[in-house]
């Protein structure tokens, strides 16, 4: 698919999200909010659903998880318009609440053809309810910070999965807010391993200020073993042997 018929589709995902009545969510909303990006990329990160200045707005993440989302983007020198935003959900459930199972369930087709559309290397999970699309089972509390393949009934068979807390959850208990940082570090990290996974021709690397030279690149492991941790402290993926060299100081360009 090209990048212009990608875009076609997401596009027209994005029609069929403002006008949907799949489930009880349409009721309430202001805006429903398909999600936004480049049709280029290969990260996609995708989380819970829509809150009050999304609603407002048709936007994802543009209240203060937004803004931290943001931050953690740059924190790795990337930035919004170099990924895609969206939801499990793409429109805000009444009061903030958990989206319901059904609710989950009716919406689902729609990021599904996201993922078809975007074939992204790398999803990264924001918070829970994303998380267990793609990783079923799993707690957030265990492999945050952590990255494995996409269950194949995720959308996404061929990417790898990267789980994060919500960006919520750090305006809520702001301990977290360094765990997301600390996290969000592994992210290029993962996305090295997607692409060795997929044998994509690598981006160009070592332009000014990116990840430098490919001898600055962290060891990986021949296979994404489930969970594996790309950061250099956890002393498990050092034994799995994957990422046994120090995290990155330099950093990776999408594009
Ligand atoms: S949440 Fe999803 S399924 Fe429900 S009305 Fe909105 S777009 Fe449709």
């Amino acid at each position: 698919m090209t990048e212009a018929e990608r875009r076609a589709a997401l596009d027209a995902i994005g029609a069929e999200v403002a006008a949907c009545t799949r489930c009880r969510l349409h009721e309430a909303r202001t805006k429903a909010v398909p999600g936004e990006g480049t049709a280029a990329t290969e990260v996609i990160f995708v989380g819970e659903g829509p809150g009050f200045n999304e609603d407002r707005q048709g936007r994802p993440f543009v209240g203060q998880a937004g803004a931290l989302l943001s931050e953690l983007l740059g924190s790795v020198g990337w930035s919004r318009e170099e990924v895609f935003i969206t939801n499990v959900v793409k429109c805000r459930p009444p009061e903030n609440r958990d989206p319901e199972p059904d609710e989950i369930a009716a919406c689902g087709p729609f990021l599904t053809r996201q993922l078809v559309a975007l074939d992204p290397a790398l999803v990264v999970t924001l918070g829970r309810f994303s998380m267990a699309r793609f990783n079923p089972g799993a707690r957030i509390g265990q492999v945050h910070g952590t990255f494995r393949p996409s269950a194949p009934e995720s959308g996404a068979p061929e990417a790898l999965t990267y789980a994060m807390y919500h960006p919520a959850a750090a305006l809520h208990q702001g301990s977290l807010k360094a765990t997301l940082f600390q996290d969000m570090e592994g992210v290029p990290l993962a996305l090295l391993e997607a692409r060795k996974l997929r044998s994509v021709a690598p981006v160009p690397l070592g332009t000014a200020g990116l990840l430098g030279e490919t001898a600055h690149a962290p060891a990986v492991s021949e296979a994404a073993e489930p969970f594996a941790t790309p950061g250099p402290s956890n002393a498990a993926a050092e034994s799995a042997g994957a990422f046994a060299e120090s995290g990155p100081t330099d950093q990776l360009s999408l594009f």
